[in-house]
């Protein structure tokens, strides 16, 4: 080992200590299930909401009728250099016309999105208000950008209203910046109060992260804005294509000027490489049939809020609204120990731990998918061990 590398080492042995050490799995994935050291379980602990990554037909479909012209592995440049195919223009376009908004534009990543749109549009006369619990792709934008941050009580309306009554006119613009779906608590934003907000309060924007929400909720799948009736009421309406959509890569619909200015401002999106053409065909052809998958999401929900019912009749409380359910058991050890139990019997469920979530809550996140049967969820049910006091 190289004398540098001891302080590393130190470290990684502190982790491993407080049963804190990350490690990536090795792991293998078959449709909902997912193999690990030779053992089959059910996998939840992905993000494929629909089931859709898992679906063979869907795959053979799309390789059926893909052009050849936007069958490329690479895009071999920045969009603002020779990048920016076609595909990027068409499915830009379709996302702005399904949302009926003025425009779209389409990043590398939901990391690039959260990193890049933030410092480009929030300036040292910017205010941000965030939800204590945003993701860290979100809490990274904040950081490099010249705003004040101040974090909110985790989903507390009564406390933002404060906020804003106390600093509105000492900045030019507020962004209150949230997720619709909360990814480690699967809680519910009641988007429409904020959209309310904004009629008191003029230099008020919305930046709404549906990472978990696009795709699963609303009638024809837009996210929570679609079904709370709000999708044209949000300044920075975002969500990923990585989660539900099955496939990689994130969006802002927003108005056509806000597009303009991050095509020169934001630097996740100018240096960069686009992502590449194959794959936005494919989330092209995904996104386009968004609205035929009634049926999955309400078995989704069905589902959902069987496994939420059982959590909380085992005695643990559970604010989830979601298909992201979170079994709190408190100690990292007690969280470790309950996953290696359910992964034993077949149920590949992870425990998520300081600092990914407070300290004191560690938990097990359960993650369901419209892949999985009602049969499925009564096994998992039954493993459930009831809260000891
Ligand atoms: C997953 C996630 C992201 C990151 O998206 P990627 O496309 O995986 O980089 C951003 N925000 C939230 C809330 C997420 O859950």
């Amino acid at each position: 080992m190289e004398q540098m590398d001891e302080a590393f080492l130190t470290e990684l042995d502190r982790l491993a200590g407080i049963n804190n050490l990350r490690v990536l799995p090795e792991v293998r994935q078959n449709g909902k299930w997912i193999e690990k050291e030779g053992a089959r379980m059910l996998n939840l602990s992905s993000n494929d909401y629909l089931g859709l990554a898992s679906d063979v037909s869907l795959k053979q479909e799309f390789m059926s009728e893909i052009k050849e012209e936007d069958f490329l592995f690479s895009s071999s440049s920045s969009r603002l250099l020779t990048g920016n195919f076609p595909v990027y223009t068409e499915l830009e376009q379709l996302l702005a016309d399904t949302f009926g908004a003025e425009s779209a534009l389409v990043f590398g990543s939901g990391y690039h999105m959260n990193m890049g749109i933030l410092p480009a549009v929030a300036d040292g006369n910017t205010l941000i208000l965030a939800d204590k619990l945003v993701h860290a792709s979100l809490i990274d934008g904040i950081r490099l950008s010249a705003a004040r941050c101040i974090r909110y009580r985790h989903q507390d309306y009564t406390q933002v209203e404060q906020l804003l009554e106390k600093h509105h006119t000492e900045y030019s613009r507020i962004i209150l910046v949230t997720e619709s779906v909360f990814s480690m608590d699967g809680d519910v934003v009641p988007l429409a109060r904020l959209v309310s907000l904004k009629k008191t309060y003029s230099n008020l924007m919305l930046y709404v992260d549906e990472a978990h929400g696009i795709g699963v909720r609303g009638q024809h799948g837009l996210g929570v804005a679609e079904e709370q009736g709000c999708l044209h009421d949000i300044d920075f309406l975002c969500g990923t294509f990585g989660k539900a959509l099955a496939s990689a890569g994130a969006y802002v619909v927003c108005r056509k000027v806000i597009r303009d200015y991050l095509v020169n401002k934001m630097r996740t999106l100018i240096f960069t490489t686009a992502l590449p053409p194959l794959n936005m065909a494919w989330t092209r052809f995904i996104f386009s049939r968004l609205g035929e998958w009634t049926e999955r999401r309400k078995h989704l929900d069905m589902i959902s809020s069987r496994l939420r019912e059982a959590v909380q009749s085992n005695g643990y409380e559970c604010a989830s609204g979601s298909y992201i359910v979170p079994l709190t058991v408190g100690s990292s050890e007690r969280a470790v120990w309950y996953a290696t139990e359910l992964q034993r019997k077949g149920f590949y469920v992870l425990p998520v731990r300081p600092p990914t979530v407070p300290e004191g809550t560690s938990r097990l996140r359960f993650s369901l998918t419209a892949a999985m049967t009602e049969e499925d969820i009564n096994l998992l049910v039954q493993n459930i061990i009831p809260r000891t006091v």
